[in-house]
């Protein structure tokens, strides 16, 4: 297979690279590899940059089946990763019946959470440094909003983390990528994306906000760039300082109500 990345997309995903410094020489990077477009573009991408970068680094994939009543065609994955030239890990699991079975208050976290654990201890077992996620700039912008909304919290993931307990670094390179774009790219490919088997696919939070956020959108272009430019530190921000406690009310008080 011949790879090649269009140049605005090359040019998009080495400015993360760049910017949030998310590869080096002697790198080996293992993608988590789920088949669907996010993460085959990833492997696509890193591939393409591969034959062009000025340092040498590796790239293996790892999927996770997570065990869902019909299992994950791996035929379509091996032959994908055999065209790319890059090696793949499978792991069958049953993270599915632990994190939506009965009783299970947040499927989607604790189905992320024993995913990510199997994806870390692959990449530890096989000698990997790094661990590429196929997060775009859609899902930060999301998962921004979803936080706010749910959990009350100002943050998104971040492009670049540390994980003390493995020795592992995550990186994200697609964080420049819109969806849309990605879409666009592996509809050229002849290769079909792996749908997910997951039976909440479509009705989670994040389905819920994307939702919203793309048609807040439609009716005002500026909705989603105003999210992601708040999203960046350092952006526009006039937020209320934060709650008094006890004692500086008390100071207040005295000060205010007689001076
Ligand atoms: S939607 Fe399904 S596959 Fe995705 S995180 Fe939630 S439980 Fe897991």
């Amino acid at each position: 297979m011949q790879v090649v990345l269009p140049r605005d997309y090359a040019r998009r995903i080495w400015r993360a690279i760049i910017e949030f410094e998310l590869l080096t020489e002697g790198d080996q990077v293992l993608v988590g590899f789920s088949g669907g477009k996010d993460s085959s573009f990833l492997l696509y991408g890193l591939q393409a940059l591969k034959a062009k970068a000025p340092f040498a680094f590796t790239v293996g994939a790892v999927h996770v089946d997570l065990g869902f009543a019909e299992s994950s065609d791996t035929q379509l994955l091996e032959s994908f990763c055999r065209d790319l030239d890059i090696p793949l890990h499978i792991e069958r699991t049953r993270i599915a019946e632990t994190a939506l079975g009965r009783g299970s208050q947040n499927p989607c976290s604790s189905c992320a959470y024993f995913r990510r654990a199997v994806v870390n201890r692959v990449a530890v077992s096989h000698g990997y440094n790094k661990v590429a996620l196929a997060h775009h700039h859609d899902d930060a912008v999301e998962t921004f909003l979803m936080s706010q909304l749910y959990s009350g919290k100002l943050e998104t993931f971040s492009p670049k983390s540390h994980l003390d307990q493995s020795g592992l670094t995550v990186i994200r390179p697609l964080v420049y990528m819109r969806e849309s774009e990605i879409i666009k790219f592996i509809n050229t490919l002849s290769y079909e994306p792996m749908p997910s088997r997951c039976p909440l696919q479509g009705k989670t939070y994040r389905w819920k906000v994307k939702a919203l956020i793309g048609e807040l959108t439609r009716e005002n272009e500026f909705v989603y760039t105003n999210l992601a430019a708040v999203m960046r530190a350092g952006g526009p921000m006039e937020l209320w300082p934060p709650m008094a406690s006890r004692e500086e009310m008390r100071e207040k008080h005295q000060r205010i109500m007689r001076p």
